[in-house]
């Protein structure tokens, strides 16, 4: 089953949301969250009331994740339209997220080609994190996750495949629906709207592909900054195999 899955109405909503929202939000956030944590050790503490620091641990979490979803690149400045290489992306979102792959034992496969785009690079950047968390979310005991970069036509393709708990139908069609989550409250069900939004914006195509049990393919396409790549690609580029 390969679906196509961007639909207009579901990108509405995300706008001017993101830029917002500051960025200063996460430090204050992070402070609270270690002297509840202190809290929770202290001897004198009766049982209830270290119910209700956990309670509130739980609650800076989800919003900890909410701004993840939204803003883990988001600059105070204007951001601009720049010509994006794709390999170069792709591995400083790798980076970041290799302490959660290495918490979930998933080894990461990419194959990654620099390939230019056109995008605002914060925004680039927290669309591929978007997935990949998803990705790496979806193998909670282990798997792989591959990342590849080719060329189709005059569109740069990354797939982000990943060998985990898959999705239904049901789940594939409600996929960028705000606050559709099957993660409980450790789940936003915002980080598929951000990818959609960004997706749109820069032109660019999104296809899934999943299996309940086996894992999801996500495909994404978006726009050659040149398209002479495509004549140059398979002459410039050797195609190289990058264990992370
Ligand atoms: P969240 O991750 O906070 O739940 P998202 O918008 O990122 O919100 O994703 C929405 C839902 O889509 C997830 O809760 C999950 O059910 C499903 N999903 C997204 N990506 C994957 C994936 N790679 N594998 C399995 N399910 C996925
Ligand atoms: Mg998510």
């Amino acid at each position: 089953l390969r679906r196509r899955i961007i639909r207009a109405e579901k990108m509405e909503v995300v706008g001017h949301l993101a830029a917002s929202i500051s960025h200063e939000v996460r430090n204050p956030l992070t402070v609270s969250r270690g002297f509840m944590q202190l809290l929770l050790q202290s001897e004198r503490m009766n049982y209830k009331d270290k119910q209700y620091i956990q309670i509130a641990i739980e609650e800076i979490d989800r919003a900890e994740a909410i701004i993840t979803d939204y803003l883990t690149f988001a600059k105070p400045a204007p951001e601009h339209v720049e010509k994006l290489n794709v390999k170069t992306e792709i591995e400083r979102v790798i980076d970041i997220l290799r302490p959660l792959a290495n918490m979930n034992s998933i080894e990461i496969q990419a194959s990654l080609l620099p390939f230019a785009v056109k995008g605002e690079r914060p925004k680039f950047q927290q669309c591929l994190l978007n997935v990949m968390k998803n990705a790496i979310e979806a193998m909670p005991h282990g798997g792989i996750l591959r990342i590849n970069v080719s060329i189709d036509k005059d569109y740069v393709l990354i797939h982000i495949g990943d060998t985990g708990i898959g999705m239904t139908k049901e789940q594939i069609e409600r996929l960028g629906e705000p606050y559709f989550t099957t993660k409980g409250t450790k789940g936003t069900g915002l980080g598929m709207m951000v990818v959609y939004r960004i997706v749109e914006t820069m032109k660019g195509d999104l296809f899934i592909h999943s299996e309940v049990g086996h894992g999801t393919d996500v495909y994404m396409y978006f726009p050659s900054y040149y398209k002479s790549d495509i004549e140059k690609s398979s002459k410039r580029h050797q195609f190289e195999q990058v264990s992370y």
